[in-house]
């Protein structure tokens, strides 16, 4: 049977962007995923502002706008010993992205809104059907494994882009998969009647992790702790550990404890992983199968949907060309560099003042007296600041002096 141009493997962010934006360039595109949409995700769910663009330019943005959803105008940050500062997308700083605000709403809708757009620009979607192993087949196309159920078939194609997140199969098979030193599992939920959320997202440091406070819509606040997998206080189930971490957020735990918990806890990690690279002979990587290192910065799902912006433009050049080689996909590992290089450093900066509580205790106090500073640093993270403007020495100097 003959190849299909492009076998997308993850129907996440990352895969479903990828899939809409060849397929509506008449490509013949299948999109995979084990999942069967609507899905949740253990994710904080909130997106930075630029996200929307993308989201606009997928044709989802206004549909995401009518669910139940907030809008996220910055963030405050507690450090261990107490000490907040705010900071704002939109702050004083001189850049204006798409957006004032980030989205913050659940997984679930997001997540199966993208999908449902990359079936509407005509990419085939085969839900609830696992990837199980790839290989070369001699004439240089990919052979993918799959399996629905019980029903074990394979396909082939001429590109194939490895959307299948943190644990990703495609970039195992790939072998360019990277491991950090400083490994962290992530443990989510929804609770109801959280006591003072407002419209800015929050993250409160303690000594082996943080925990992350989002109004996601609907009274509803997701609960994110992130904990060092050497600092767990015990074995046990994702809720056990959940309820033992909270311990070491007293002042958060005190303001869930009149809520209800709407979800399971949902675990995720370990993760501090990256890539090598994010391309093979026909084989490309996107979303967190090319990189995921520490969600503090809360802008995996725009570097999902920017990278597969940059995916998408030069996997068509190389469908029209003919050249899928390796040599000829590195233009995009060029690409991702130069797109998200700046925030790769500014993330290992951020992990390591994290890891080190009397540093981020110092770093707050600078950056809760000069509101300025801190809403560089937001905008930053929120992707509407290029991070050349706080990794400059004069910048750091302020910061810790
Ligand atoms: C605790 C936590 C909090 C986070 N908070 C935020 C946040 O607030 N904001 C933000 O922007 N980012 C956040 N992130 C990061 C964000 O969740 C990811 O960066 C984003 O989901 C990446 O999208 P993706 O499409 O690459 O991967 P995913 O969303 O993981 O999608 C991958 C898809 O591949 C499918 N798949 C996997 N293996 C296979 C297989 N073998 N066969 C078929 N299908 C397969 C899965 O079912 C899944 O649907 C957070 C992450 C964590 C862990």
């Amino acid at each position: 049977m003959k190849p299909h141009d492009v076998i997308v493997v993850g129907a996440g962010p990352a895969g479903s962007a990828v899939a809409t934006l060849l397929a509506e360039r008449g490509i013949d595109v299948v999109c995979l995923d084990r999942a069967t949409f609507p899905r949740p995700k253990p994710c904080a769910e909130y997106l930075s502002p630029e996200a929307g663009r993308v989201l606009a330019r997928l044709g989802v943005l206004t549909a995401l706008r009518r669910e139940p959803h907030e809008r996220l105008v910055g963030m405050r940050i507690t450090s261990p010993d107490g000490t907040a500062f705010v900071g704002r997308f939109a702050g004083n700083h001189g850049h204006r992205g798409f957006s004032n605000y980030g989205l913050a709403l659940p997984r679930e809708l997001l997540d199966a809104h993208l999908v449902r757009a990359a079936e509407r620009s005509g990419a085939v979607i085969y839900e609830g059907t696992a990837v199980e192993a790839l290989e070369r087949d001699p004439d240089g196309t990919v052979r993918v494994r799959i399996r629905s159920g019980n029903r074990r078939e394979s396909l082939r194609a001429r590109l194939v882009v490895g959307a299948d997140g943190l644990n990703s199969r495609v970039a195992s098979w790939l072998g360019t998969v990277r491991h950090g030193t400083r490994r962290c599992i992530a443990l989510v939920t929804h609770m109801s009647a959280v006591e003072g959320m407002t419209d800015v997202g929050e993250m409160h440091v303690a000594r082996g992790g943080y925990v992350g406070l989002a109004p996601i819509g609907s009274g509803i606040t997701n609960v994110a702790v992130v904990a060092d997998v050497n600092s767990l206080p015990c074995r046990g189930t994702p809720k056990l550990l959940f309820e033992r971490l909270l311990g070491r957020f007293p002042a958060v735990a005190e303001r869930l404890a009149g809520g209800r918990r709407l979800t399971p806890v949902r675990g995720a990690g370990p993760f501090a992983r990256w890539t090598s690279r994010a391309t093979g002979d026909g084989v490309m990587l996107v979303g967190d199968a090319a990189d995921f290192y520490d969600p503090f910065t809360g802008e995996g799902i725009y570097a999902a949907l920017h990278g597969a912006e940059l995916a998408a433009a030069r996997a068509e050049q190389g469908l029209v060309t003919g050249r899928l080689a390796a040599r000829d996909l590195a233009a995009y590992d060029r690409d991702r560099r130069k797109a998200f290089g700046g925030k790769w450093v500014l993330e290992r900066v951020i992990a390591a003042a994290v890891a080190t509580p009397i540093l981020f205790n110092h770093l707050a106090r600078r950056l809760s007296a000069r509101a300025a500073l801190a809403d560089l640093l937001v905008g930053v993270a929120g992707d509407i600041v290029e991070p050349s403007r706080v990794l400059r020495p004069g910048f750091l100097w302020q910061l810790v002096w």
